[in-house]
């Protein structure tokens, strides 16, 4: 079996690394990949989505992965079912619902899912005569894909009608900033669920959390994510079932209305308040650094999960009683301006934990850093504090120019 696997992040590693223990695979291409994939498979220079269908016909591969959004956004599913292709994600209607944060809360509003009360606007003038009758803070979001930065949570209505005016007419993210959610400010504590989807119905792993602020203590700018823990610590079975109650269900129903339903993963981000389980938004893929933890739990094989859901077959998910923690070690000034080009040593002196490359490359027989976030360390252990040990014992060795990493994670 010869698989494609879009993406070169710590995501793509963890699936590449996933996927990999199962002998019927012959070959992994990966489009670009990363120095973990470039070991395990080999990594290609196609990117358009036509040079990779292209790709996949030439070289005869039977299924293909796509890790990030923005080529779901442009279709790369549609374009490799027209031409018979095998591939396991949604649709480009079905990835609006990430690609569009007014379309999503539409459907969320109208499926009745549980989610932040929320008016979507065009005009700048009304967006502007709506907030002088609010309360704040306030949250407000550019409706299109502007790479995780186009959230603002405004604490009054100066920095409110600033950012209305970056969004919408200075255009500081082009079009996406052209129509604007804003909504009411949740207080409580996040969670992810990722699921997948059999086309039919929902199968969610078990929660995770992740850390998506630069410094200790949740402090500084947001980033990619600085590391992640599954399951999540603090989110308990009752707030499972309000989950799948008023979010889940909801959705497969809405899903199935709209005519969006689809084979692949599905990613929700969750606000979990004193008033139970929200929606913030759907990601119509594996999030990073969640698969990272999540996958090393999973017991199933993934290709068989992948096939039975491609064939609307019923799924029957385990996981590890275990705990898992990745550690995300990035460059300095990171997610500001940051240098790469450096060279990751000590990486063969990890004992305990996997190193799983991201914004990392081969340069000869070295790896050198090319991205913000460089590698993810991550370990299992019976308890949170037996794999965070790991991890952070295990980054000690594992060095490059300007290395940093949060001290914080996974320590409760
Ligand atoms: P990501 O970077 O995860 O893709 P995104 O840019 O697509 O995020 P959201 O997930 O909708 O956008 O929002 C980003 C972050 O903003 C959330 O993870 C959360 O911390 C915060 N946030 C979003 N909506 C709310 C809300 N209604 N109340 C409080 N905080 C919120």
């Amino acid at each position: 079996m010869r698989l494609l696997i879009v993406g070169n992040g710590g995501r793509a590693s963890a699936l590449a690394l996933k996927l990999s223990e199962d002998s019927r695979i012959t070959k992994m291409y990966f489009a670009p990949g990363n120095a973990t994939t470039e070991k395990l498979g080999e990594n290609i220079n196609e990117t358009d989505i036509l040079a990779l269908r292209d790709f996949a016909i030439q070289h005869k591969v039977d299924l293909t992965i796509v890790g990030p959004e923005a080529p779901l956004v442009e279709g790369i599913v549609d374009e490799f079912k027209k031409v018979d292709l095998k591939v396991f994600g949604p649709s480009k209607k079905a990835a609006s619902l990430e690609g569009s944060k007014s379309f999503s809360k539409k459907f969320m509003q109208t499926y009745g899912i549980k989610t932040a009360k929320a008016v979507i606007f065009d005009s700048y003038v009304e967006a502007k005569e709506y907030l002088q009758t609010q309360e704040f803070p306030l949250v407000i979001k550019a409706s299109g894909l502007a790479g995780g930065k186009g959230v603002v949570i405004a604490e009054d209505l100066e920095e409110a009608e600033g950012t209305i005016h970056d969004f919408m007419i200075k255009r500081i993210f082009g079009d996406a900033g052209i129509q604007v959610v804003i909504e009411e400010f949740l207080q409580g504590f996040e969670a992810s669920i990722i699921g997948v989807s059999n086309g039919e119905k929902l199968f969610p792993f078990v929660a995770a959390k992740d850390y998506k602020k630069a410094g200790n203590g949740d402090k500084g700018p947001n980033t990619g994510g600085m590391g992640s823990v599954a399951p999540s610590p603090e989110y308990t079975e009752a707030h499972n079932a309000d989950f799948i109650q008023n979010i889940m269900n909801p959705t497969v129903e809405g899903l199935k209305k709209e005519g969006l339903s689809f084979k692949g993963f599905i990613f929700f981000g969750l606000m979990v308040t004193k008033n139970g389980t929200y929606l913030l938004e759907y990601n119509m893929r594996l999030g990073d650094p969640e698969t990272q933890v999540l996958l090393p739990l999973l017991e199933n094989n993934l290709v068989d999960v992948i096939e039975d859901c491609l064939h609307g077959r019923e799924l029957d998910l385990k996981f590890k009683n275990q705990k898992a923690v990745c550690l995300v070690v990035c460059s300095g000034g990171y997610p500001k301006n940051h240098e790469t080009g450096y060279e990751i040593t000590g990486v063969e002196k990890v004992k305990n934990s996997t190193v799983l490359y991201a914004g990392a490359d081969y340069r000869g027989s070295r790896v050198v850093s090319t991205g913000g976030r460089v590698l993810n360390i991550v370990a299992l252990g019976d308890t949170y504090d037996e794999a965070r040990k790991k991890v952070y014992e295990d980054a000690i060795p594992v060095h490059f120019d300007y290395a940093f990493y949060r001290d914080d994670i996974a320590k409760f």
